[in-house]
Formats: C-alpha cells, structure tokens, sequence
C-alpha cells in the first residue's frame, strides 16, 4: 500500500501503476539533478592551495584577497601531507590578530580547476582576476564536450554548477556552459576495460601515436566502446604506409597522361564524392567512416593508376585531397604527404577542399555503380562463368524513368496507370508500359530514387572501366530500344546484363 504519494495514498502497488498510466496526460517532463555534498580537499601537494589560515585565537580564518594568489613551496617532501612538512609553508601570522597561525596543509582536489579550466583558457595571461569575463560571454558555450561516461557524468555537473554559480555572482552571462556532449566510448582489451590497476594497457608509443590516434578514431562511433586488437591496429598503420608509399612514388616517378577520359572522370567525381562524404562525417563525428572513405579513394586511386596511366590532374588532385581530409587525424601524415605534392605552407591550415561538380546525387550514382559490380559477380558466379570475354550493360528506355517519376509522383488514390496510358506516346508502345506501371504502383512506398536517363548512361559509362578492370573483359553500355527483351528486363537503376 502506498503511503507519502499524495493522491495515491492507501492504493496498492498495481492499482496506483494503472492510475499514473491513466493520468500520462497530464505528466510533464522533469529532470532534477542533485549534487551532493563535495569534499574538494586533498593532502596532495598538486592541488590548488585552500586560502585559509589557522590561528589558535580566532579559529580559521580567510586570507584576504590583496594577498592572493597563495602559491605553493617550490620543494616538499613527497612522503606524508606534503605541505605539512614545509614550515615555510605553514608558518605565517594571522591576517585579524597578527598572531603566530598555520596556513591550510590540504589543497583542492583538481576537479576544483577543471570546473572552470574552460574560463581560464580564454585569457590566460590575465593576472588581475581569474579570467575576463567580456570574453567568457563571447565564447561561451563551449560547442562540444567530449568525454568518457564515468568522468562526464560528475565533471559536467561540476562545470554546470561552477557556471550558474559565478553567473550569480555576476561573472558571467552564461548559466549553461556547453552545448553538446558526446560520450565517448571506452578502449577494451581482451574484452575488459583498460585500465592501470588491470596491467592491461597499451601504450601509444607501442605503436606511436599516429597510428594509434587513427586506429582509435577509425574503429568505431566515438560513442561505442570498441577492442582493441593488434590486427585492427596494424589495419590502421598499412592504411599510412599506403598513402604516404602512393604520393612518393607519384612525385617521385610517376608517369602521367594529360588528356582526359571517361574513366578519368569516374575517378574525378569520385574524389568529390568523398571531399563532400568526409566532410561531412566529420562534421557528424564519425570518424570511422571518414577513415574507410579515406581508404577506399586511396584503394581507388590505386586501381586506376595500375589501370592505365593516370591523368595528371586527376591524380594529383586526388593526392592532395587525401593528404588533407586525412590531416585532422594523422597530421605528421597529412603534412609529409602535403609537402611532398609541393602544397602551399602547412597543410593544417589550407583550405579545406570543396567539391568541383555538383555532389547531390552521389549516394545514388555509387549506389547505382555497386549494384552493378555485385551483380556482375553474382551472375558470373551463378552462372559458373569464369573469364567473361564481353560484359553488355543496357540501361532501361526513357519511358520506364518517365513511368516511375509518374508513379513516385502520384498519390494512392490517384488512378495511376490510366493517366500514363492517356499519354499518347505511352498507348504507342502499350501493354509493356501498362504492365510495368501497374507492378510500379503495387510499389510505390518502397522506390528508392533513381538518376535520370542520360545521368544514369554517363554514370555508367564512367564506371564502366572497373568492371573492365575487375573481370578482364570488354565492357559495352548501351540504352535499350523501347521495346524488346532488353527493354523488359533492365529497369532505370538497375540495367539489363549480358555476359558471355
Ligand atoms: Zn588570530
């Protein structure tokens, strides 16, 4: 039976529930944090000295403000209350009676200073006050806090409550410090956390501290935990050697092509792709995925060279691109490569690449070219077709794009199909268009989008080099005629395939 819950008083258990669950209406949502007492003092030496004097007649008593800061003895005994020990240190005269007093032995734990670190930071030359408060009103909030769960979760409340604090005492405009938190995950190894007193950490100069920087940011969603492994580890430091052994050897003997082709402008556009995937993963925090388009324009990149001779500019532009999306996780990297490509001063402070063609529809174009590629090797597979000589890719007629723009267009209760046979062009080539438009429209929540004709030709025509490439055959791309077997089976986005 409930008793001390108001209205639920003298309810049992379930009935009370099956009340609150009636009156979810009229609940609102309410979050109440409760700091806790806090023990800020330490008998450590590093702390930040507690400004109180001791003295036997007054009891303790505040240093007043003209003689802060206090500042510690220069030399203690590491053994002990460090500061006890140091009669420099404790010996003084008591700021109200002038009498013999000891200064405070304990300092402040150095969670005291990393609840305002953030304000400091901003003017740290200032030796007038803690920090300027103009500029605190400026910068504040901090955009994004990153932390580990066990230590964001107090610190953050420490921060807030130093915030709000010299906010009510008029330090500060700001009662909220930062915007964002991301937690970040834990590193585990061997399935446990890594820890000092588990014997079980990995030191970053085992690998160094590039290596170990991108392997962490490439491994997983900064918010996962994720294990860490010598063999992900050494996936993350081939991944250097392959881009640090491709620049030099491209400045240092490359031989290039200056014309450009279609195959060129595949790998051109997908230099873009990746300047507007990155960026923008960055801007997410998913690192990992900023790393593996790193490394497939870096595999790409590698193919087309083997491929044919590459296109100056384009490889060259597809160097420095890598050398600068991949900076902000491995500078030492970026800047070697950079330097190499003969790049204008740093690389870190270079302006970040934009995208030279139009990228809206990238996710649609690489998805279009994947497909593709997948099903080639499915076919060849199913099919028991070791070394295809010919790869036909046929794209589907204009008119099954126009019928499924109509259908993704229309609404459920349009008649759909009577409307795309009043067309006249579409009655022309009659039942195939009618049987396609009503499949269509059984489907129409679930199309995904598709290019337009001509892009998807061009697309395709692009790519048509890594099939090429991947299965050693001559490769054709063509549009299908508007009627006919080809027509029939290629659809807009995933066209017909003969292989033979
Ligand atoms: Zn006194």
């Amino acid at each position: 039976m409930l008793t001390g819950s108001g209205d639920l008083d003298g309810l049992d258990s379930p009935a009370a529930r099956e009340r609150l669950l009636a009156d979810l209406d009229a609940a609102s949502p309410d979050t109440t944090y409760r700091l806790r007492d806090w023990l800020i003092s330490r008998q450590r030496y590093w702390g930040t000295p507690i400004p109180v004097v001791h003295c036997g007649d007054c009891g303790p008593v505040l240093v007043p403000e003209s003689e802060l800061p206090i500042e510690l003895p220069e030399y203690v005994q590491t053994t002990g209350n460090p500061l006890a020990e140091s009669a420099a240190f404790v010996e003084t005269t008591c700021p109200e009676c002038g009498g013999p007093a000891e200064r405070e032995t304990d300092t402040m734990d150095t969670f005291v200073d990393s609840s305002w670190y953030f304000l400091r930071f901003l003017s740290p030359h200032r030796d007038d006050a803690p920090f300027d408060s103009e500029r605190a009103n400026d910068w504040l909030p901090v955009d994004v806090y990153v932390g580990g769960e066990e230590h964001a979760v107090l610190h953050l409340l420490y921060i807030r409550f130093f915030t709000r604090a010299l906010a009510d005492v008029g330090l500060l405009d700001v009662r909220e410090p930062v915007r964002q938190l991301i937690n970040q995950g834990t590193v585990l190894h061997s399935g446990e956390k890594m820890s000092k007193t588990k014997g079980n950490v990995v030191s970053p100069h085992e690998y160094g501290a590039e290596t170990t920087r991108l392997f962490v940011l490439s491994a997983a969603h900064p918010e996962q935990d994720f294990e860490w492994t010598a063999r992900s580890v050494s996936t993350a430091y081939d991944l250097q050697q392959q881009l640090f052994g491709m620049t030099q050897s491209f400045v240092e003997r490359a031989a290039v092509r200056d014309e450009r082709e279609s195959h060129d402008e595949y790998v051109a556009r997908e230099v873009d792709r990746t300047v507007a995937a990155v960026t923008d993963h960055y801007e997410r925090f998913r690192f990992h995925r900023a790393v593996s388009e790193i490394r497939t324009l870096a595999d790409l990149l590698g193919q087309y060279r083997e491929y044919d001779t590459p296109n100056e500019q384009v490889y060259r532009r597809g160097l420095r691109v890598l050398a600068r999306v991949v900076a902000p996780m491995a500078p030492f990297l970026g800047e070697e490569m950079w330097n190499l490509l003969r790049g204008d001063g740093p690389v870190t402070t270079t302006r970040w690449p934009e995208p030279e063609s139009t990228v809206d529809r990238y996710d649609v174009e690489r998805s279009l070219v994947e497909t593709l590629r997948d099903d080639v090797r499915e076919i060849c597979d199913v099919a028991g077709i070791q070394d295809p000589a010919r790869i036909e890719v046929v794209l589907a007629p204009d008119w099954k794009f126009e019928v499924r723009e109509v259908v993704r267009d229309s609404d459920d209760t349009e008649a759909v199909v009577g409307t795309i046979m009043d067309d006249e062009s579409m009655r022309a080539i009659g039942e195939p268009v009618q049987q396609y438009a009503t499949t269509l429209q059984s489907e129409r929540r679930e199309l995904q989008p598709v290019l337009s004709p001509a892009d998807e030709l061009a697309v395709l025509r692009r790519a048509a080099w890594l099939l090429g490439d991947e299965f050693g055959a001559e490769v054709t791309v063509r549009q299908a005629d508007d009627t006919g077997e080809s027509a029939t089976k290629a659809d807009p986005g995933k066209p017909a395939l003969y292989i033979e």
